[in-house]
């Protein structure tokens, strides 16, 4: 339910419009004012719909809602609007949504989502007991591993997320890393359902999770997906929970300090994008940098937006799934990755599975294959690593 003092606070947007841009107000940064370019797409026509829709000013319809969910939660408007509100932005919105889902008014798309990770534990409506299918031999978690690694909705089923799940593991693997998976007996972190709104799902996911972990006497979680590592580095304590949290590129960095991974050269020229649950949301965006830089040979090239500047790839707050932002020429991704091709880079590299599908798809729509390969850091380690003999 949207708190009272968001509804006391909301129309204190006066729609200026510095939410839609990066720092050096070069471009549009907001990916759904970006993609339509109609005002109610923007971060402050959202809020004065959200605002009017509250007030009996606007009926609810499913156009008014979809407008409402198209916004990808990347947190763009957070960092540069000037008002003392800002970091309440995502908040409203994510309210507003619950407030939608507790009225059972919400787009078909979005039921679906829900009744997908409702059922089957996923959004993408594939079988639990598949959960594990691409993990090949790699060890369950038993108590008395330093970490559990948190694999995730598409680690677990998504083709490219696997490929991701599968490099982690061997440069784990490599490093000595004590660690297991849950396997089929892991749930969706939830937090693409938090920010769509379903606060009662995102409740009974943090629940069965969470029992699972404590169970098992889980200490360190370690993560695949950014999204993972918000939910549970952010979210879960508050309902309750107790353990480390990492993400991957976190652990990588260190296992490379400790020299327990030496890459070994590998020649490219690479940029890079920060995902917004890794930049935006918690502020790492030095160690998968240093991740990177470490590998001989490499040459890391920033795009003109990076760090907390960084366009999202349009797939967060659900829309990997949903795609209510859907293709074109204008769509997120692509207009990414015709930024990254900018800086004469000929790897992409990603931290993050969501980035790694939006960003790859969009590669072959601009027809870049063959020009810019999009890798994720797991993907780039693993190929550095020496031969075995
Ligand atoms: S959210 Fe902030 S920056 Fe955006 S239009 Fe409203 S007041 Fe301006
Ligand atoms: S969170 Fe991102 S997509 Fe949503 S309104 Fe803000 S800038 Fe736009």
């Amino acid at each position: 339910m949207m708190q009272q003092k968001y509804v006391s606070q909301i129309h204190r947007c006066f729609r200026c419009g510095y939410c839609k841009f990066p720092t050096d107000y070069s471009s549009f940064n907001c990916p759904p004012y970006r993609r339509f370019r109609f005002e109610t797409y923007s971060t402050g026509g959202r809020l004065w719909l959200i605002y009017a829709w509250l007030k009996g000013e606007v009926e609810w319809s499913e156009h008014l809602a979809e407008i409402l969910y198209t916004c990808t939660t990347c947190k763009n408007c957070t960092e540069q609007c000037p008002m003392k509100f800002a970091p309440d932005i995502v908040d409203w919105i994510v309210g507003a949504r619950s407030d939608m889902v507790e009225k059972g008014r919400i787009p078909p798309r979005v039921a679906r989502f829900f009744e997908a990770v409702y059922g089957y534990g996923n959004p993408l409506k594939l079988l639990r007991s598949d959960r594990a299918a691409w993990a090949n031999g790699t060890k369950m978690y038993a108590p008395g591993d330093e970490y559990l690694l948190y694999v995730g909705c598409l680690g677990s089923y998504d083709e490219n997320g696997q490929k991701m799940a599968k490099s982690l593991v061997d440069v784990f693997n490599a490093a000595g890393v004590s660690f297991g998976i849950l396997g089929s007996g892991e749930e969706c972190c939830g937090n693409e359902i938090y920010m769509l709104g379903e606060m009662g799902l995102f409740q009974t996911l943090v629940e069965k999770n969470s029992q699972k972990f404590k169970e098992l006497g889980v200490k360190k979680i370690v993560t695949l997906c950014p999204h993972g590592y918000n939910a549970m580095k952010n979210r879960y304590p508050a309902l309750g929970a107790s353990f480390e949290v990492y993400h991957y590129t976190q652990l990588l960095n260190d296992l490379i300090k400790k020299n327990r991974v030496k890459p070994s050269p590998n020649k490219a020229k690479v940029t890079y994008q920060d995902p917004c649950f890794l930049g935006r949301y918690n502020q790492i965006y030095e160690e998968p940098r240093q991740v990177l830089r470490s590998i001989p040979g490499v040459e890391l090239v920033e795009m003109e937006k990076n760090r907390a500047d960084a366009f999202c790839c349009g797939g967060g707050g659900g829309n990997f799934i949903m795609d209510l932002l859907a293709g074109g020429e204008e769509s997120p991704a692509r207009v990414r990755v015709r930024e990254a091709y900018e800086t004469g880079a000929n790897i992409l590299a990603v931290a993050c599975p969501s980035c790694l599908t939006m960003f790859s798809d969009a590669v072959k729509a601009e027809d870049l294959d063959g020009k810019l390969a999009v890798k994720d850091i797991s993907q780039i380690v693993k190929k550095s690593l020496p031969a075995k003999k």
